[in-house]
């Protein structure tokens, strides 16, 4: 299958079909519901009922405008202008897809964000054999390991504990969508008392709705902070300082593994979790697949081709996709 890489995502010719693409297309698959990846008013988009309802959410749209939601769920097939779709858990966060094409005899993955060890919160990934594999590479350099999620919730309650012993409040800084959840279920998880940002809390009942199980968690009020862990989003932490709280910051996140994350985030104590995989899972994933050729497409693309040409897989970074994410970008 001819794929066209550019800045507007991957256009998938022979099926008119765009994966993940940054403006409005006709006929777009969305993998998951980050900003970075469903940020558009295609047409016809396609996704888990799950990734839709947070998009929709994120990006609500005005019925004339005749958008066309079409759900997708894990294991599910759909025949799309002569090829055949189906849907496979991609972990990283609640909803997050990867997408099987297989068309004219061939079978193309795209995994957009992918975690392969399990997730906090969502299905846990299935590897899926193909022929040709669109990976991304967030994480993908070796100094990228992460803990599994009982060292990361773990990691997490243990700080809170930590600090509400000692008259201070913690801190968790995460993205309104996903980390902040998953924080919110290792602390509500360990009986701790938590207050959590409204840009958080908002998605919740969507996960519960999807079987995610909290604690009891209460709504973030400024005046009352006192007794509790904070979940919150990272641009609050000037605002908690100056309520003259005795704040103590934790990051999690998988850029907390390298030495200026800590200046970066302003945080005490770093805990080295993603809803990315990191450099081992990414490896496994890959050779799991068996596939021929590879395309690294997001992160550290070229590097990453690079060490799977060494382990003698097909692997490039195309030209025209989009390389390194930002921070804030790599949701
Ligand atoms: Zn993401």
């Amino acid at each position: 299958m001819e794929l066209q890489y550019s800045r507007e995502g991957i256009y998938v010719a022979a099926i008119d079909l765009w994966l993940d693409p940054q403006n409005s297309q006709g006929a777009a698959w969305i993998s998951h519901a980050h900003s970075d990846h469903a940020r558009h008013y295609s047409r016809t988009v396609i996704g888990t009922g799950i990734s839709l309802e947070l998009y929709r959410m994120r990006w609500p749209a005005k019925e004339e405008w005749g958008q066309e939601l079409r759900v997708l769920e894990y294991g599910e097939e759909m025949e799309w202008r002569g090829a055949r779709l189906r849907c496979i858990p991609a972990g990283h966060i609640l909803g997050a897809a990867q997408l099987l094409i297989e068309y004219g005899g061939e079978r193309l993955v795209y995994t957009g964000d992918i975690k392969k060890k399990a997730p906090l919160c969502g299905r846990e990934t299935e590897v899926v054999e193909c022929d040709h594999l669109i990976v991304e590479s967030t994480f993908g350099l070796p100094v990228y390991r992460f803990l599994t999620r009982e060292q990361a919730r773990e990691e997490i309650a243990g700080f809170a504990r930590e600090c509400l012993e000692e008259g201070a409040t913690p801190v968790f800084l995460g993205y309104p969508l996903g980390r902040g959840q998953e924080i919110v279920g290792a602390l509500t998880g360990a009986g701790i008392r938590t207050a959590v940002h409204g840009a958080i809390a908002k998605y919740i009942p969507v996960y519960e709705r999807a079987g995610v199980e909290f604690g009891d968690w209460e709504p973030y009020e400024a005046r009352d902070l006192k007794g509790k862990a904070l979940v919150v989003v990272p641009g609050m932490r000037r605002q908690l300082e100056a309520t003259g709280v005795d704040v103590r910051v934790a990051y999690v996140s998988g850029w907390a593994r390298v030495a200026n994350a800590r200046l970066r985030a302003g945080a005490e104590k770093l805990i080295a979790y993603s809803d990315h995989a990191g450099y081992d899972e990414l490896l496994e994933l890959v050779e799991g697949t068996k596939a021929r050729r590879v395309d690294v497409v997001h992160g550290y693309t070229e590097v990453f081709a690079g060490i799977l040409r060494e382990r003698g897989i097909e692997a490039e970074a195309p030209a025209g996709a989009r390389g390194r994410a930002s921070e804030e970008e790599a949701e």
